[in-house]
């Protein structure tokens, strides 16, 4: 990955680069955005930085051994620590042996995908993924061993907000006496949920999503068509990721089941809402998510609309259908309607019966807007 494959951000890049130009490299940073943002590309292009033999002014070579072998995440002195379903003690290699190969393809196919992407591509949408205290053994070891090149040793941590508390505790003492060039390269997506101890130990560079037009350019230049490129990146808030999943939805079948959904829940269909939870719980967690993501974005433009402000992005479509909503519902309908998607979020988060969940949030839904 170089720095010229992530659409601008170009304050952040100089930033980096100027921090090796001047030898002040932090050793432990945590690298932090929103989900779908640049935030893994960003850290993996600073890591090709830091190895290329090549490197201009700007940016990585592309071509030199080490660039090559990062952009294929087979460096051997880039040690890889990402989400993976629990391993009993004996079978953590086993494990690691089969996600490995799954997390490159992944990186490789959506560098901007987030850890529900991820979840798919593992095929473990019903498992909750953690770095467990194996993982933090392996980090341990890791940090023991010498470079095998002679250079940077780089632990790049991929979502380090899965760390339960005693691998997050197990990294501490080497976070914070690290041996000579040893890099810590944590990629967060919601760094107020590490312990503090963690990202006290951690120079925090925060990657901001794109803006509007840099998205579209990036859909544009990947060949998806004019419209559908507007379209996504006015709905992707900045998130490239989103931008593609959106752009490749194409016509949103998401936002049409919304509609039907806001339908079902105005004419108490609750034949059609018990039908409705049960596909939910059946679709998988990081689908389950998704789809409450959507409503919920759905739900605070309209909030927006209703307070009288213009909703950021929307297409003609979606803009037409928000401000229909808005109207009808009005402001403290909406707000309600979003609080509880909010809620509901979180306990299929904390693992409530997505059914149930569901259900539930559709008969106060329902309740909210007959009342
Ligand atoms: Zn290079």
């Amino acid at each position: 990955m170089q720095f010229s494959e992530i659409p601008g951000l170009e304050e952040l890049k100089k930033q980096l680069v100027s921090a090796h130009t001047r030898g002040k490299i932090a050793h432990a940073q945590l690298f932090a955005g929103r989900p779908g943002t640049a935030v893994l590309p960003m850290a993996l292009a600073y890591a090709s930085y830091l190895m290329c033999e090549n490197k201009t002014e700007v940016d990585s070579c592309g071509t030199c051994a080490n660039c090559v072998r990062i952009k294929k995440l087979v460096h051997p002195d880039i040690h890889l620590h990402f989400p993976k379903v629990s391993a009993v003690e004996n079978k953590y290699e086993k494990v690691l042996a089969e996600a490995l190969p799954r997390f490159r393809e992944f990186v490789a196919e959506s560098p901007f995908g987030d850890l529900e992407s991820w979840t798919r591509k593992y095929g473990q949408e019903n498992k909750n993924l953690l770095i467990s205290r194996q993982d933090s053994r392996q980090m341990l070891k890791n940090v023991s061993m010498r470079s095998v090149e002679g250079g940077y040793k780089i632990l790049l941590i991929w979502v380090p907000e899965l760390m339960n508390s005693s691998s997050a505790n197990a990294i501490l003492k080497i976070l914070e006496e690290p041996p000579e060039k040893t890099l810590y390269l944590l990629v967060s997506y919601n760094y107020d949920s590490l312990l503090a101890t963690i990202t006290s130990r951690t120079q925090l560079v925060n990657v901001p999503p794109n803006t509007t037009d840099e998205v579209q350019n990036y859909l544009a230049a990947k060949g998806i068509e004019g419209s559908r490129a507007i379209q996504a990146a006015k709905l992707s808030e900045g998130k490239l990721g989103l931008a593609f999943h959106l752009a490749e939805a194409g016509d949103s079948h998401e936002y049409e089941d919304f509609q039907t959904w806001m339908l079902e829940c105005w004419n108490r269909n609750l034949t059609g809402l018990v039908r409705r939870s049960e596909d939910f719980s059946k679709s998988g967690k990081a689908s389950q998510k998704t789809t409450l993501n959507f409503a919920i974005s759905l739900i605070r433009n309209a909030v927006v609309h209703a307070s009288g402000q213009q909703p950021a992005a929307q297409s003609e479509t979606e803009a037409a259908f928000i401000g229909k909503f808005a109207d009808k519902l009005g402001l403290p309908k909406l707000e309600k309607v979003y609080a509880l998607n909010n809620e509901a979020l979180i306990h299929l988060e904390r693992n409530s019966n997505p059914r149930i969940t569901h259900l539930n949030l559709s008969l106060d839904i329902t309740r909210v807007l007959n009342g």
